[in-house]
C-alpha cells in the first residue's frame, strides 16, 4: 500500500499533511506523535501567559479533530523507537510496528541540556510543549521571582511574558549581550535596556553552571561573586535537532538530519522536515522555513518534484516590550550601518562587497520590515 507515515505532529507534521490534501493527495496518511497530538502553534508557549491563555486555550484542535480534517489516522503518545530502512518498518513503543511505503520524520528539536552543577539543577525548568507549558503555568503560581537562564531569543520572550504578568526576573548567561546569535550589539542592548526599565535584572558573561537549592527557592553564585535568588528556574539556551532516531537507523546526520533541496535524505523513501532537518546544510528552527519546505515537499510527493525555495525571511521576536524583526547573517563578513533613535535600533548588514545581506529593527523600527525587504529584493535584481 501507498502509505505515507509522518513521524511528529508539530507545525512540520500536521502542515505537510494539510498540504497534500489540499492538492486532493488522497493516500492514506498517518501520523505518529509521542504527544496528545493536539494540534497548536508553538511560537505561543513564550507569549501566552501575558495574554493570560492556559495549555487548553493554545489548543486549536485535538488529535481527533486533526483526524476528522485530515482524514488520517493519528497514534498518540507513542514513541517511534526505531526504524529499520531495510524493511521500511517502524516500531512502536506500544509494541506495534508498522510498514511504511514513505516516511517523513518531523520530530522536531529537543531543548539543549545544559551540564548544570549543584543541588537544585534538577528542578530546573524547560518549556518545548504543550505539557511543558501547562507544567510552567502550575509552578508559576504564587511564583514571585524567576530565573531565566539563557538570554537569547527564546529566553529573552519569556523573560517579556513573564515581566506582562507582573514577576521579577533574573536574566543569566554566559552571553555578551541579549541575542547575540542573530543581532548585533546595539540591537541587543535595546532590548536589554526596555526590559530593564520593565523591572528585569540582567547578569550577563558571568553564569558558573551550578543552581544550587535554598530556603527560599533556588540561588546561584556567579563568576563575579553576585549572589542571584530565584523561586523558579527556567532553563533556554536553545534547541538541538532530534536526530536521535535518523541515526540511529544509519541516515545521514550532521547538525540535523541531512536532506537535499527536495527534503530527502540519504534513504530515498525517507524525508525530514521542520526543526530535526538540515536542508542543503541550512536548519532553519522557524515556522515559515517549515512551510514552506511543507508547500514543495507536499508537491514532490504529488508527483512534481519541486525543489525548496526559500523567499527572505526575517525572524520576529516576540519581546513585545521592545519588539525586534531581523534577518541574521549568521557569520558573514561584513560590516553593520547602524542607527540608534530615542525608540530603536535600526540597522543594515553589507557583506564586504557592500550588498546589503541582513538587517535589524527593534522598537518602533519593527514596522518598518516591509520597507527594508523591499530594498533588498530592489538592490538583489
Ligand atoms: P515540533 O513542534 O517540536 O514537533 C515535533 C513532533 O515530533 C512532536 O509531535 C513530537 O511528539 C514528535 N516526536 C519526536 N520524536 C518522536 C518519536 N521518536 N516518536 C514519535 N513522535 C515523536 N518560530 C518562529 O518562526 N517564530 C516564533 O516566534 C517562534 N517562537 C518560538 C517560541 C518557543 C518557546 C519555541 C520553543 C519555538 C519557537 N519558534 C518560533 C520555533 C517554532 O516553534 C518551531 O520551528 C516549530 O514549531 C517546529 O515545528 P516541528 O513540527 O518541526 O517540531
Amino acid at each position: 500500500m501507498n502509505r505515507l507515515v509522518i513521524i511528529g505532529t508539530g507545525l512540520a507534521g500536521y502542515g505537510l499533511a494539510k498540504e497534500l490534501r489540499k492538492r486532493q493527495d488522497k493516500r492514506p496518511i498517518t501520523l505518529i506523535s509521542s504527544d496528545d497530538g493536539a494540534s497548536y502553534s508553538k511560537p505561543m508557549l513564550s507569549s501566552a501567559l501575558a495574554q493570560n491563555k492556559d495549555a487548553a486555550a493554545l489548543v486549536m484542535a485535538s488529535a481527533e479533530q486533526m483526524m476528522a480534517q485530515l482524514e488520517a489516522e493519528i497514534i498518540t503518545h507513542t514513541q517511534v523507537e526505531q526504524l529499520d530502512t531495510a524493511a521500511r518498518t517502524l516500531q512502536l513503543s506500544s509494541g506495534q510496528s508498522i510498514v511504511y511505503h514513505t516516511l517523513v520524520l518531523a520530530v522536531g528539536a529537543n531543548p539543549i541540556q545544559l551540564p548544570l552543577q549543584g543541588s537544585g539543577a534538577a528542578e530546573v525548568m524547560q518549556v518545548n510543549s504543550l505539557a511543558d507549558y501547562a507544567r510552567w503555568r502550575t509552578r508559576l503560581q504564587g511564583v514571585e521571582r524567576v530565573m531565566v537562564i539563557g538570554p537569547g531569543l527564546i529566553g529573552c520572550e519569556f523573560a517579556n511574558d513573564l515581566l506582562k504578568v507582573g514577576k521579577q526576573v533574573s536574566l543569566i548567561g554566559p552571553d555578551p549581550w541579549p541575542i547575540s546569535a542573530l543581532i548585533p550589539e546595539a540591537a541587543g542592548r535595546a532590548v536589554q535596556q526596555r526590559l530593564a526599565e520593565a523591572g528585569a535584572t540582567w547578569h550577563l558573561e558571568t553564569f558558573n553552571g551550578a543552581i544550587e537549592k535554598s530556603a527560599q527557592g533556588f540561588v546561584t553564585e556567579l563568576k563575579n561573586g553576585q549572589v542571584v535568588e530565584g523561586d523558579l528556574v527556567l532553563s533556554a539556551v536553545g534547541l538541538r535537532p532530534n536526530i536521535a532516531l535518523a541515526q540511529a537507523a544509519g541516515l545521514a546526520v550532521n547538525r540535523g538530519i541531512v536532506t537535499d533541496a527536495y527534503l530527502q535524505t540519504s534513504d530515498p523513501h525517507i524525508y525530514a522536515l521542520g526543526d530535526c532537518a538540515e536542508v542543503e546544510g541550512r536548519n532553519l528552527p522557524y515556522v515559515q522555513p517549515l512551510m514552506v519546505a511543507g508547500r514543495a515537499l507536499a508537491a514532490t510527493l504529488s508527483g512534481e518534484a519541486t525543489a525548496v525555495v526559500y523567499p527572505l525571511m526575517p525572524v520576529a521576536i516576540k519581546t513585545s516590550l521592545h519588539p525586534v524583526v531581523t534577518l541574521p547573517v549568521g557569520k558573514m563578513e561584513g560590516r553593520w550601518a547602524l542607527s540608534q533613535g530615542e525608540d530603536g535600533v535600526l540597522g543594515r548588514f553589507f557583506d564586504q562587497q557592500e550588498r546589503l545581506q541582513g538587517f535589524v529593527l527593534t522598537g518602533s523600527n519593527a514596522a518598518l520590515k516591509g520597507q527594508l525587504l523591499k530594498e533588498m529584493e530592489e538592490r538583489a535584481a
